[in-house]
């Protein structure tokens, strides 16, 4: 097949959408992005933890998760908070989830995401090793090798982790990472100095990088338009036309049409968008939409929040850090402080929930109090789209010429430049560099 006279199509503009579009650009590929917002990485790409976390891959399902339950669901402001469902959806969901929370289960997940977060980390950073710096900064990329360090309070905690350390060193991968004292903590990273006191010890891997999610978006925008890649926005796919096993035009609406349609209750299609490929990287959506294409995504909405403050004038970690005990990491990204966790299943909506942003506020200032004026913060809240195993789906749907590029959870960011990666090995038909069982809609 000629890529250079072939059309792709993706929908969808987040991190994995933008990150498709681009590699497929890079290979030659004609590529089209459709995207329902006015501009890119507005939802879940937004304001999320920015790190780059390419050694800290492990699954949310692992044996630990099934014990710690009942401890999360007594604590009023814990990281987790489950709001349990009787949709089939939630069910089916959770069901998979704890059918993956066994050791070896998730030591093959570990292995399958360390190989893509790596792949991501050398993909990622030939993209970004060359970016002029007005392009850098028009986007607010605020992108460095910062390393990063987790941190823990409980010995119990820091033994598992030190047990995952040497697990993953064993793997042969190239994981450095070091298991630091209290002391060690503070003196890798001076702005922990009110959390000394609470500290057994943490984790340092030099190697983990830092990015304004939103600010990548903009900067692939940037390069898909500038080599001739198209970008539609405002604009909503609501159903497709297929014919057999394949799918031959996309039926869209502007998003102005859509709100009209909605308060008139008109159901006239606006238009349709024909290509020869296409792939769906829409986030959490994609479970509807892929509806259309006769494909089931196993799909959870994991809810988490946001704070956003400047530091400039304040005593911040200048590396990542992950506080364990509330499961919030912490990324400086320029002169700003971004905190960011929880995750909150069965609520599958992007309110801003005040008590959630509240905890997230006052855990944030117990760890660095000096940071800046936590009076004065930008909150936000997305959906993570997230797969029982972790493991996020690279694959062809039940349509021969549709593809999926979905489902990477807490690790979008980390995650979207290799999976974009293996998506465009995929439909080049070429032997990717690692295996690809694991991303399939099988797997998930
Ligand atoms: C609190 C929090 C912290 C996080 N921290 C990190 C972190 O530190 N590191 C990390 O790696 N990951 C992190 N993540 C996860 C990461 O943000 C997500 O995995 C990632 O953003 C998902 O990207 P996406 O492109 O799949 O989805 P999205 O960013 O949601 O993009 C999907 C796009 O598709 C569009 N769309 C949907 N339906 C349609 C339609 N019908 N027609 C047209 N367009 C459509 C949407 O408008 C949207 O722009 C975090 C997430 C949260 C919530």
């Amino acid at each position: 097949m000629n890529p250079q006279t072939k059309h792709v199509c993706v929908i969808g503009a987040g991190i994995v959408g933008l990150s498709t579009a681009w590699r497929l650009m890079q290979d030659g590929w004609q590529v089209s992005v459709i995207e329902e917002s006015a501009a890119p990485g507005l939802v879940t790409s937004y304001a999320n933890g920015a790190q780059l976390s390419y050694s800290y891959v492990a699954p949310l399902a692992e044996p630990t998760a099934l014990t710690s339950l009942p401890k999360w669901l007594l604590q009023k402001d814990g990281p987790l908070h489950i709001h349990p469902s009787l949709s089939p959806t939630f069910l089916r969901w959770t069901l998979s989830f704890a059918m993956h929370c066994s050791t070896a289960s998730a030591q093959q997940t570990t292995r399958d995401l360390l190989g893509l977060g790596y792949l991501s980390r050398r993909v990622l950073r030939e993209w970004l090793a060359d970016v002029p710096a007005s392009w850098a900064t028009a986007a607010g990329l605020d992108y460095r090798t910062n390393g990063k360090l987790v941190v823990f309070r409980d010995p119990a905690a820091l033994a598992l982790a030190s047990a995952q350390v040497n697990y993953q060193r064993s793997l042969n991968v190239g994981c450095e990472q070091h298991v630091l004292s209290p002391s060690e903590c503070l003196q890798t990273e001076p702005a922990l100095a009110a959390m000394q006191s609470k500290l057994v010890g943490g984790i340092f891997t030099p190697s983990e990088d830092v990015v304004d999610s939103h600010g990548l978006c903009k900067y692939l925008e940037r390069l898909i338009a500038s080599r001739g890649g198209k970008l539609l926005y405002d604009t909503r796919i609501t159903g497709a036309f297929l014919e057999g096993r394949r799918c031959i035009a996309l039926k869209l609406k502007s998003q102005s049409t859509v709100l009209q349609e909605a308060q008139s209750e008109k159901a006239a299609d606006m238009t349709e968008f024909k290509a020869d490929f296409f792939v769906v990287a829409a986030g959490l959506s994609s479970r509807e939409l892929l509806q259309k294409f006769d494909t089931r995504a196993p799909l959870l909405g994991l809810k988490g929040f946001s704070i956003t403050l400047d530091c400039e004038k304040g005593i911040a970690p200048s590396m990542s850090i992950t506080d364990s005990h509330h499961k919030i990491v912490f990324a400086k990204l320029g002169h700003r402080l971004r905190a960011a966790g929880m995750v909150d299943l069965g609520r599958e909506n992007r309110e801003v929930d005040a008590n959630r942003i509240k905890a997230l506020i006052q855990q944030a200032r117990d760890n660095f109090p000096d940071a800046g004026d936590y009076s004065n913060v930008q909150t936000w809240a997305g959906l993570r789209p997230a797969t029982p195993s972790s493991r996020p789906i690279i694959d062809q749907t039940a349509c021969e010429n549709v593809y999926a590029n979905i489902g990477h959870g807490t690790l979008g960011l980390t995650l979207a430049a290799g999976s974009a990666d293996l998506l465009a090995d995929k439909l080049a038909g070429r032997t990717s560099s690692l295996p690809m069982t694991p991303f399939t809609f099988l797997a998930a």
